[in-house]
């Protein structure tokens, strides 16, 4: 049975990776129903869709839901929001036994919705792929407890080449992981990337996927001009576009990006017809006295929140960073390496001391000339 089980929930894990991208600010969440060692059924949560996971799993199951064992990615919700709460739902379909990936630490939820389900007398068993359900839903998780979005760092190690970084490609599986996030902040001051490549790519892939809510590019004004050649796709996907910059005579520069005299940064929406942007809300404007220097990432992430931004990409170049803070703090990264092998890649970063990270649950990609390294900051493990 127990390899059954597993099955069960590799199972409801798969489903809800299906709102991968597409459900943000909600957690991806997927539901299976077992009656007699069969899947009678199954359902996972698209924003769109409304409906929860365990609804549509209910609903399938019909009047085989009763007495039958739930697997779950996610502890179900137990709180009126857009639907009424699930535990409801489960407890008068009659489930008799809950296995739950992982506790939903939204306070909101964070064990109520087990103490619920115990309540009513169903058996409840939780952390069975505990690990795989807290990376599946990492940014939710984040930004639920810490208030900030989850930062993907990405960076491109330059070779001796002056123009290198230009020439990355970024693989399929990075640019798909791009546009599951909610944002993109262009950090790259290099004239070689500003307007090519790198930064072009993130712009192509956050707007290519169809959500139910805007994305958000945000940049420098000299990175964001990279955004001109987009304003059919920006006006489609109805994009925020979010300035930031510690120029205050702010010059919007081609793409029109700061107009307000005296603010540092904008929550701005780009009119392409008008060959203009404009300001749709003040209170994002931040003002030269908020800092001194070059905002940092930490002005950012709290932009971005107040955007009800989740997660994002943040691109940056071994020789202009500085927008990326510390590397160990952030909470994934993308180390772009030159190198065709994972030797090769590795001596790459080795030529730059400052950028020495040692990553967990590292991957490998090879694209053209260049390695990319995805995995963890080591130090940020335990927060
Ligand atoms: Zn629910």
């Amino acid at each position: 049975m127990a390899d059954k089980e597993s099955e069960f929930m590799l199972k409801a894990l798969e489903l809800a990776r299906r709102g991968a991208g597409l459900v943000s600010p909600n957690p991806m969440v997927g539901a299976v129903i077992v009656n007699e060692g069969r899947i009678v059924g199954e359902g996972y949560h698209l924003y769109d869709g409304l409906k929860h996971a365990e609804t549509y799993a209910i609903e399938m199951a019909g009047r085989e839901a009763r007495g039958s064992t739930l697997y779950c990615s996610l502890e179900p919700c137990c709180h009126y929001g857009r639907t009424s709460p699930c535990t409801d739902a489960l407890i008068e379909a009659g489930i008799a036994r809950a296995v739950i990936a992982v506790v939903d630490s939204n306070p909101q939820v964070n064990g109520r919705g087990i103490a619920q389900l115990e309540a009513a007398g169903i058996t409840v068993e939780v952390g069975m792929y505990e690990r795989e359900a807290l990376r599946l839903n990492e940014c939710y998780f984040k930004y639920v407890t810490r208030g900030v979005p989850f930062v993907h760092g990405a960076v491109i190690y330059a070779g001796n080449d002056e123009t290198a970084p230009d020439e990355w490609k970024p693989s399929q599986e990075f640019l798909r992981m791009v546009s599951e996030y909610d944002a993109v902040v262009l950090g790259c001051e290099n004239e070689y990337i500003l307007l090519s490549g790198p930064n072009r790519a993130l712009i192509e892939a956050c707007l290519s996927r169809k959500r139910h809510r805007p994305p958000v590019i945000a940049g420098t004004p000299g990175a964001l001009e990279a955004i001109n050649s987009f304003s059919q796709a920006i006006e489609e996907t109805n994009a925020s576009i979010l300035a930031i910059t510690d120029q205050p005579e702010g010059d919007p520069g081609e793409a029109g990006v700061l107009k307000d005299e005296g603010c540092v940064g904008a929550h701005l929406r780009v009119r392409p017809d008008e060959n203009r942007s404009e300001v749709i809300d003040s209170s994002f404007i931040l003002h030269p006295s908020s800092f001194t220097v070059r905002p940092g990432l930490a002005e950012i992430l709290r932009s971005l929140a107040r955007l009800h931004v989740t997660s994002c990409t943040i691109l940056a170049n071994s020789r202009d960073r500085d927008m990326l803070g510390d590397l160990a703090a952030l909470d994934k990264l993308t180390l772009i390496l030159p190198g065709t092998n994972e030797r090769e890649a590795i001596i790459s970063m080795c030529k730059w001391e400052d950028l020495v990270i040692g990553l967990d649950g590292v991957e490998y990609r090879h694209t053209g000339r260049y390695t990319e390294m995805i995995g963890y900051p080591r130090e940020s493990e335990s927060h």
